[in-house]
């Protein structure tokens, strides 16, 4: 395992020692809650990347996002996302693949939904057989995953070989360039150490998607799960765990009212927060003409 001191979205000219900036950020799942780790912006590209190396095995182990169940929350978010896939060209006859499914919730969702869809994820023993990536779907999805990988190039590329011709890609990912490290107490979820290890610019994620000829239909600056339903938006379960000290496994165990109560803001972001996205998310859909 190497250090990432060289930028490995632009040119490569951008390295640790040039950077834009860079902050030491403790990580923000609660088992590792005193490791810390440098993050660092590309002066080119503005991408951040995460510095040190790291074996990744050891801090899935336990990851706190599997503990995810189908509740409420889960339940109105998923059908916010289905009614983006459905209106960018999902139709019942498609096949679909969740690329880094986490414990396959939202392909469970899916499959109660009617369609016929498959999930991967190489951390997630019962999802982490490789033969459904060695075949092609109408649909791929990929949410909050190309930030977990090494090389988001090649990750891209593996996208793209599940992809049928003229089947459509919906990508989910942080924006780099909504991310301010002087505040990084807020921005503790889209920075996610030491799991996110590249963050990318929406301009550098327009730019890999051209590298592999893919067409871009539309770009979506906001989750899709931002619902109008009360609780179920990022504007207020990010600062919730902000509120809560940061600390991301809160999102999975059960909801504390009484941080409510101390905060008429997060009262306000409960029911309202649709209508101030956080704006760190984006979602990039993309076509595969060839
Ligand atoms: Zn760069």
């Amino acid at each position: 395992m190497e250090e990432f001191d060289v930028c490995n979205i632009c040119d490569g000219s951008g390295h640790f020692e040039n950077a834009l900036e860079h902050k030491r950020i403790p990580s923000n799942v609660r088992k590792f809650k005193y490791h810390k780790f440098t993050v660092w912006r590309c002066k080119n590209c503005h991408s951040l990347h995460s510095k040190e190396a790291v074996d990744l095995a050891t801090y899935y182990n336990g990851y706190p996002i599997n503990n995810n169940r189908l509740g409420y929350v889960i339940r109105a978010g998923y059908s916010n996302r289905l009614k983006t896939l459905r209106k960018y060209g999902l139709r019942e006859n498609h096949t679909i693949l969740d690329f880094g499914c986490g414990n396959g919730l939202f392909v469970s969702f899916l499959k109660e939904q009617g369609y016929t869809a498959f999930g991967y994820d190489a951390f997630v023993e019962a999802c982490a057989d490789k033969d459904v990536l060695n075949r092609s779907y109408d649909i791929v999805v990929s949410y909050d995953v190309i930030e977990h990988f090494f090389s988001p190039l090649d990750f891209l590329h593996d996208l793209v070989k599940c992809l049928n011709k003229g089947g459509t890609l919906f990508l989910e990912t942080p924006d780099a360039e909504k991310i301010d490290l002087a505040e990084s107490e807020k921005f503790s979820m889209a920075l996610h150490q030491p799991f996110h290890r590249h963050i990318l610019t929406k301009k550098a994620l327009l730019d890999l998607g051209r590298q592999v000829d893919l067409k871009l239909l539309k770009t979506i600056n906001r989750s899709c799960m931002d619902t109008l339903y009360p609780i179920v938006n990022v504007r207020f379960l990010s600062d919730y765990v902000y509120q809560t000290g940061g600390i991301l496994d809160t999102v999975f165990e059960k909801f504390n009212p009484k941080v409510l109560l101390k905060s008429p803001l997060l009262i306000f972001y409960c029911f309202f927060g649709y209508f101030f996205p956080k704006s760190t998310t984006m979602v990039t859909v993309f076509r595969k003409d060839y």
